[in-house]
């Protein structure tokens, strides 16, 4: 269940991958990580308890490795925070949609940098047009993220725990 992973991040807040809340507090206690958000649940031992960490952050300046992002549209969603990028709102997972920036019908690709999260009244105002055609402005330039979680690939954006969000955008 994913309220039971933990995020990691590099030295410089950005997500590098999901891990087990085990994994995490084993590195917490050898002082590889510092724990940025708990959980509201609690790890029992025979003679102590923990805060379940929910992010972590490395404290050493790990070697940067691309990693390859799948495009997909919880993956869009992640990368823009579950935000509509043209009026900025958040709204629920049910109100979201993906938006072609350039219509399809125009030769719009379905690529990471034409491909947006929108709500569903935007992308109903906007329909088949181009974003300037209609008054309307992308919040910023869509592109294809560097980082990302492989398991986050797995995951709904239901799943995908409140107390992580500070750090997916
Ligand atoms: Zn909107």
């Amino acid at each position: 269940m994913a309220a039971r992973d933990t995020l990691l991040l590099d030295q410089g807040y950005q997500p590098v991958k999901v891990i087990p809340w085990q994994r995490a507090l084993c590195m917490h206690f050898v002082g590889k990580v510092e724990v940025l958000r708990d959980y509201d649940w609690r790890v029992h031992t025979v003679d102590c308890s923990f805060a379940a960490p929910a992010v972590v952050r490395l404290l050493r300046k790990q070697v940067a490795r691309p990693l390859h992002v799948r495009f997909s549209r919880e993956n869009v969603y992640l990368r823009d925070g579950h935000r509509c990028q043209y009026c900025g709102l958040r709204p629920g997972p049910r109100e979201l949609t993906l938006d072609h920036v350039v219509p399809r019908c125009k030769g719009g690709k379905t690529t990471w940098r034409n491909v947006v999260t929108a709500c569903v009244e935007c992308n109903r105002r906007k329909g088949s047009q181009p974003p300037e055609a209609c008054g309307m402005r992308l919040r910023c330039v869509p592109n294809k993220p560097d980082w990302l979680a492989p398991r986050l690939l797995h995951l709904g954006v239901d799943a995908v725990p409140e107390a992580w969000r500070d750090w997916l955008h």
